[in-house]
């Protein structure tokens, strides 16, 4: 089984409400979206949204790299031998992590359905369903407060509450009104994408712990950079600390993993170059006595779809953060990952379990 063509498409799709972040702030979910055919007329489905201020790709890069570098490096090659088709993925161009992972999810794709398997059971199979948090946007405390008692009457347990913007005083803030609002039962984690320094997070996050605001962890408090100012805020506070944008391939793992500068990983495939590196991260983070998160950027059903599969089949994956589809106004997929609120499932249709995209 040959693979005999790699295609792309744009597409955009609105979101309901802006997406704010300390780094960015998102109102239409950009992305490109990859078909992989073989001989047998096999179909696997891959995705990659460009995100500048994360993996530095944009659309115009990512297209160039699939259409022009990976597709002449892949073509021809068989599907029965999928690790040199790894191999040629990583080493035909650096870096372009998210055009990779497009392409390493519908090779996937392909090689569960050519097994005669839904993805996840190809995979290892250990879970059918999951259950993902819904990011409240950074804001105003009031608006916060009204989104996170929103999701949690629309059956959400889990808030991941994004921070960093402003002073630490505003972000204690925003906690204090969501708590009020939302009482101790649904769980908080935080994202500060990078927005403090390691002595701002150390003092923030004390400042929780002292008020009772029952954190369950921190993603990239400081810098992805400052490995070291990451492993202060680890050393200096009790609040489990989680890696982000400083983890994208295994080298940044194994770094991470040796200094003991983050007690989790947070894995996205647009930052690994797909499940083919995931799985090593992974398994090097579980040898080390560290669990892992998998999350996303602003993706589509596809790209949520290729790492929920992911995620269901790795014990040591312990918190799932795959909202961004239920932040769009459509959805083009027909077949994927199922949604009932909070709940996420999978059908028994074989690879990634897309029957087709439908016209934006
Ligand atoms: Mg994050």
């Amino acid at each position: 089984m040959l693979i005999q063509s790699i295609e792309t498409v744009d597409v955009a799709v609105p979101l309901t409400k802006p997406f704010k972040t300390a780094l960015r702030t998102v109102t239409t979910a950009y992305s490109i979206y990859v078909k992989v055919t073989t001989s047998e007329g096999l179909i696997g489905y891959g995705e990659a949204p460009p995100t500048h201020v994360i993996t530095g790709e944009s659309m115009d890069s990512i297209r160039y790299a699939i259409n022009e570098i990976i597709a002449p490096s892949l073509i021809g090659l068989n599907l029965l031998e999928s690790e040199r088709i790894f191999q040629k993925l990583n080493a035909c161009l650096v870096r372009n992590t998210s055009a990779k992972a497009a392409v390493d999810m519908a090779i996937y794709d392909l090689l569960a359905q050519q097994s005669g398997l839904p993805l996840f059971q190809f995979l290892g199979g250990y879970k059918t369903t999951l259950e993902t948090d819904f990011t409240v946007s950074v804001n105003e405390p009031k608006e916060m407060a009204d989104d996170a008692a929103r999701y949690v009457n629309e059956g959400f347990n889990v808030l991941k509450v994004k921070v960093g913007i402003g002073s630490i005083k505003d972000d204690i803030a925003r906690i204090h009104a969501i708590r009020e609002r939302v009482g101790n039962k649904p769980k908080l984690r935080l994202d500060a994408n990078q927005g403090w320094s390691a002595k701002e997070a150390v003092k923030a996050i004390r400042m929780m712990e002292d008020a009772g605001l029952e954190i369950e962890f921190v993603e990239q408090p400081v810098p992805a950079q400052d490995l070291e100012g990451l492993k202060k805020v680890t050393d200096c506070t009790d609040t489990l600390i989680m890696a982000d944008e400083s983890v994208f391939l295994v080298n940044d793992a194994k770094r991470v993993l040796e200094m003991r500068a983050a007690d989790l990983i947070n894995i996205k495939l647009m930052k690994s170059g797909g499940i083919y590196n995931a799985i090593k991260i992974n398994t090097l983070a579980e040898a080390n006595g560290v669990a892992c998160m998998v999350g996303s950027m602003i993706e589509t059903k596809i790209g949520i779809t290729a790492a929920a599969h992911f995620a269901a089949s790795h014990p040591n994956i312990h918190y799932y953060d795959f909202d961004a589809p239920l932040m769009l106004a459509k959805d083009m997929i027909v077949g994927g990952v199922i949604y009932e609120g909070s709940k996420m499932s999978f059908s028994n249709e074989l690879g990634l379990g897309i029957s087709r995209v439908e016209k934006g």
